[in-house]
């Protein structure tokens, strides 16, 4: 065997022991004993060594014994660089054979020289010998012949006695769990977490604290901090005369450690031993920084610590230690920012599902909008209305929602479809909302007319049935399942503070509604990036006004109409300036086709007939006139703006005027959809005309910035003119993921998953930024940008604006903001934080 690590290094303060020759156990006994704790003798075996023991080859076995007294007990435990990734179970006791027995129970007894030895034979006849599990799993523990029944079955199955040289089981047990590393089943396991295929296994002797005999004997573990909460609590569970993680499993007796808990504790069982244990545990988070799950043994009152592993946790609970650690100077305010997954603080800001929670489901499609919700089903905006009217809590089913739904899903606790993907209306209003949403769901049949959700194995829900959605994981479950509320406490606020400091991006909501501002303020976001303002329009009351502006024919009888909405408008943002107080707001004039807002229904068109005095016959025909084949790239954005000018005129004025009446800093207004610049010299003259008789009217002076939407190809292509006539830039990455690609946002969630699933798609490019592709225009549009205009304000609004990945690669082209829903602020600001660093 060549190798440049030695086969088996004894643990000491100075062996040449690392993550990535060793694994993580070995390196953690190294600083253990490098602390000074009392860790038992280990030698380590190395990756190289491992592997050549899987191929056949074995190590200096005698080196390694000499390295423990004659008479010691071994055990071998895995190590690999991530534990994570798994490995092969521990094996203890290694050395018990027929003369260890009778020595033993002279000293610790003979019932504990049995136990040791009986679960070292059980152990080598399954993990190493391979034998029959069920011979000798159910052998009853402790039982007077047990020991003898199972010496005997294992001769009888492994047709030879049971080895005696402790050499020789050494041996074995080595050879055993080197291969069951290298086995099929374990590579494709640990691949499936991230592993690389030639990952290796390290392997830890170690001389056994036996848990077991006389004085107090036994085995636990401790932690310093809740794994759910973070907050410090000493945890853990301790057995008497047992061994390895037997105070963990099911069906024991075991102590808890310290005395505020409820029953037994080891803190009046052993005091002494407990205050040092506590001690060894307060050590290692101070040097190993980090909340560590301590295992030890107690052996005759005397404490040996075995290991020492990061405790698992939840989201909450990594804000709370980190924030902590800092806080008690062990590490820095930087490192706690980079200890948080940015993902996982969806889990803080949303009620979820709690994790132990049992889960009937349903069915699955896109989770779109985080966070759990509960609720009884409704199949209809009015009935979602009537039950909020009730106090009733309920889910909002709809196969495709559209801006008539708004107000429905403003009464609803979480929103499912059967069509729809990650930009879809029902997504966005959802996460505009806070408001869980699955969309795509295609394993449901929705049966709007019965009101059903059909399953797949034929189970039938019908409207009234108490659902829960999982908008984290896209899953539609039956039934009322444990919730963890949400938790922005003051770890919380401490971290997004730090992350603030740290970082060099600016982050801003989209945010539409008052109630959007509101939360945009709550987490702290630098201003409104981007206010669609059609969303006003499907107020009630408005939607009959906007329609008799759609059904004017001249220029005049539009503007009369319109200025019926102008006072409106302007409430609309005179509030939104005031819950902003001073930050920037970027209004984005009318986007959507007109048609959106016109009836589509017999009955919808005859009400419109009877609010408009005319014959049905009229509104049927210009509802087909106005009808497109591809109404996404038709009659829509600046196109309206440019050939039915009076809306924006109407929304220009109702910006000047609230901003002047709130007293606001200059308003942005934001043109969507331009792919030429000559769209913006029009448009642009037209707001200027406005701004200049507000000017007069109210004899007050006031300016305001303009900046365009860059969501179609060509407007990224020729950014550079654009720019000229414009102060700021924002990149609609949602319909130029949509353009560049040719992909509907509305149809793709049908055959994502299959596109996902099949490679072509590395993952759905509405959800992450497709860096390749869209991302090429986005460079493309930012450096001609800044050629056509070299203090042009560069920003995202896209739905990526609040995907930490994206935000890299926006950071990275130099854009100076994102903007994302409100709930997702804290991501971005602590995704931002982490880039900075
Ligand atoms: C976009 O297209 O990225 C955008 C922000 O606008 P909307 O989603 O309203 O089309
Ligand atoms: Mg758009």
């Amino acid at each position: 065997m060549t190798t440049d690590t030695p086969q088996a290094t004894l643990i000491t303060q100075a062996a040449p022991i690392a993550v990535v020759t060793h694994g993580g156990r070995a390196k953690c006994l190294q600083r253990l004993v490098r602390l000074d704790l009392p860790v038992p003798r280990t030698v380590a075996l190395s990756f190289d060594a491992v592997h050549a023991i899987a191929a056949g080859e074995m190590v200096d076995l005698d080196a390694i014994l000499s390295e423990f007294p004659e008479d010691a007990i071994l055990c071998v435990r895995p190590s690999s660089e991530d534990p994570d990734w798994g490995g092969p179970g521990a094996v203890l006791n290694i050395g018990m054979n027929d003369a260890r027995f009778v020595s033993l129970s002279d000293t610790l007894g003979k019932e504990a020289a049995s136990a040791l030895y009986l679960r070292f034979v059980q152990a080598y006849a399954v993990h190493v010998a391979r034998l029959d599990p069920d011979v000798f799993e159910d052998v009853e523990d402790g039982g007077p012949d047990a020991l003898s029944e199972v010496l005997h079955a294992y001769e009888a199955e492994a047709e030879e006695p049971f080895p005696q040289n402790r050499g020789e089981q050494l041996a074995a047990v080595l050879r055993s769990m080197a291969r069951a590393w290298e086995g099929t089943t374990a590579r494709l396991l640990r691949e499936a977490k991230g592993a690389p295929a030639d990952a290796g296994l390290g392997l830890i002797v170690q001389e056994m604290a036996l848990g077991l005999g006389q004085g107090e004997c036994g085995s636990g573990v401790m932690q310093l901090a809740n794994s759910q909460t973070g907050e410090p609590q000493v945890t853990g569970r301790y057995l008497s005369q047992s061994q390895g993680r037997d105070a963990l499993g099911g069906g024991v007796e075991a102590m808890f450690l310290a005395q505020d808990d409820r029953g037994r504790s080891l803190q009046d069982e052993a005091p002494e031993a407990f205050a040092d244990l506590s001690r060894h545990a307060a050590l290692m988070r101070a040097r190993l920084r980090e909340e560590m799950q301590v295992e030890f043994v107690i052996e005759n009152n005397q404490v040996h610590i075995l290991d020492g592993v990061r405790i698992q946790r939840s989201a909450r609970a990594a804000v709370k230690i980190a924030v902590r650690l800092a806080e008690d100077g062990v590490i820095p305010a930087e490192e706690a920012l980079m200890r948080v997954d940015a993902h996982a603080l969806n889990e803080l800001l949303h009620r979820q599902v709690a994790p132990d929670a049992t889960r009937d489901v349903l069915g699955r499609g896109i989770a779109a909008s985080p966070g759990a919700a509960r609720g009884k089903l409704v199949f209809t905006a009015a009935e979602a209305q009537a039950s909020a009217a009730r106090g009733e809590p309920c889910i909002l089913a709809r196969r495709e929602t559209s801006p008539e739904d708004v107000r429905g899903m403003h009464a609803a606790v979480g929103v499912v479809t059967e069509k729809g993907g990650m930009t879809s209306h029902a997504a966005v209003i959802g996460r505009g909302l806070g408001l869980p949403c699955i969309v795509g769901v295609s394993s449901l049949r929705f049966n709007m007319r019965r009101k059903q959700l059909i399953a797949p194995d034929g189970r039938v829900v019908s409207a009234g049935t108490q659902v829960t959605l999982d908008g984290s994981t896209g899953e539609i479950l039956l039934g009322e399942p444990e919730m963890l509320e949400a938790a922005q406490d003051d770890a919380f606020q401490t971290m997004m503070a730090w992350a603030d400091e740290a970082r060099d991006i600016g982050i801003r909501a989209n945010a539409d509604t008052p109630e959007d501002a509101i939360t945009a303020r709550k987490f702290d976001a630098q201003g409104i990036g981007l206010c669609r303002t059609e969303h006003m329009f499907f107020e009630p009351g408005r939607l009959t006004v906007m329609r008799e502006m759609i059904f004017a024919d001249t220029s005049e009888g539009r503007a009369a109409v319109l200025a019926r909405l102008l006072p409106m408008q302007r409430d609309d943002f005179r509030e939104l300036f005031r819950i902003m107080g001073g930050l920037p707001v970027c209004i984005r004039l009318f986007d959507p086709p007109l048609h959106e807002f016109l009836p589509t229904t017999t009955t919808g068109q005859r009400e419109l007939a009877e609010a408009l005095g005319l014959p049905i016959s009229d509104v049927t025909r210009r509802v087909e006139e106005m009808g497109e084949y591809n109404p996404m790239l038709g009659l829509r954005g600046v196109r309206l703006g440019v050939t039915v000018p009076e809306i924006y005129d109407m929304q220009a004025r109702a910006i000047f005027e609230a901003s002047l009446e709130a007293s606001s800093t200059e308003p942005e207004i934001m043109i969507p959809l331009v792919s030429a610049k000559r769209e913006v010299e029009l448009v642009k003259a037209r707001i200027d005309a406005v701004a200049a008789a507000v000017r007069a009217e109210r004899g007050q002076d006031f300016s305001y910035r303009l900046g365009v939407m860059v969501e179609t190809p060509r407007a990224a292509l020729r950014a550079d003119e654009i720019a000229q006539s414009t102060e700021f830039m924002s990149f609609g990455t949602n319909d130029l993921t949509q353009m560049t690609y040719g992909l509907s946002r509305d149809d793709a969630g049908r055959f994502m998953s299959d596109y996902v699933q099949k490679g072509v798609f590395p993952e759905d490019p509405f959800h992450r930024l497709d860096v390749d592709g869209v991302g090429e225009l986005l460079q493309l549009g930012v450096q001609r940008g800044r050629e056509g205009r070299p203090d042009v304000v560069l920003s995202i609004c896209g739905e990526h604006g609040g995907n930490p990945e994206s935000i890299a690669f926006c950071r990275m082209v130099g854009f100076d903001y994102v903007s994302c829903s409100p709930f997702r602020v804290p991501v971005a600001r602590l995704a931002a934080a982490q880039l900075a660093i």
